[in-house]
This record gives structure tokens, sequence and C-alpha cells, in this order.
């Protein structure tokens, strides 16, 4: 059977490790939105080792300080869902109370048509930073 991110990085791919890699996703309405995604093809957290759950837990949460400290978002999204793509990947996605579907989530149903430009220029290097330890 194939898969998207069996077969594809899935985005702009920023930083790869053994057991998974951290991509941009190229979204104008969500300037800084990033995912998590585990290399190798798994559907649920549960068909990881815990050794490995924690792990992935950890690049997640590096990727979310980063996109914090780049953008200074209102809130983060965390969300895996994979119901359209059942491959295991986090999506860390920065919301500001005028984007695009706040407080909707990104996917709901659009609350307004403008999405102001957002600075992302430190973001690849804050995830640089971040995501050391993790390699
Ligand atoms: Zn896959």
């Amino acid at each position: 059977m194939s898969c998207e991110l069996c077969d594809r990085a899935g985005g702009e791919l920023v930083w790869n490790s053994a057991r998974c890699r951290v991509i941009r996703v190229a979204d104008t309405d969500y300037p800084g939105f990033c995912r998590v995604v585990w290399n190798a093809h798994a559907a649920e957290m549960t068909d990881l080792t815990p050794d490995d759950r924690r792990y992935l837990m950890d690049v997640v949460l590096a990727v979310e300080q980063a996109v914090r400290d780049a953008l200074s978002p209102d809130k983060i999204n965390l969300a895996s869902l994979g119901n359209v793509v059942p491959h295991l990947h986090w999506h860390v996605i920065p919301r500001f109370r005028d984007d695009r579907h706040f407080p909707n989530p990104i996917w709901g149903e659009p609350r307004r048509y403008v999405s102001p430009s957002r600075d992302t220029a430190g973001l690849d290097a804050l995830l640089a930073e971040r995501l050391a330890t993790l390699a």
C-alpha cells in the first residue's frame, strides 16, 4: 500500500534524525506551521515502544518551544489526527486571535478571510537550536 509520508518528506525538510523528521508546512494562512513525522510507518502512538513515544514527544515539544520563541503566538495547537494520512505525525501550529480560523481548529469553518503575515525569519535557526540535543 502506498503512503505519502513513507514516499515523500511531506514538506520542506528542516531537521531529520534516525527516528523522526521535522518539516515546515507551506500554508500561507499558517506561517510557522510545522509537522513532526515518524520516519517508519506507524499509525498510532501506542504502536511505538515506550522509549520511542517519549522521544517523539521530546521532539514535538522542542518544535513547540522553537515556534513559540520565533513567533510568540497567542496559542499553540498540537494535533495528531491521521484520518487522511494514517502515518504517525504531529501538527505544531502557531495560532493567533486574528488568524483565519481562530478560535476554531484550522481544519474547521473559517472565521475570517484574511490572514496577517507573520515574521518567521528566525524559526529555522531556533528549530536547529532546540532540536540539537535530540539528533
Ligand atoms: Zn507511511
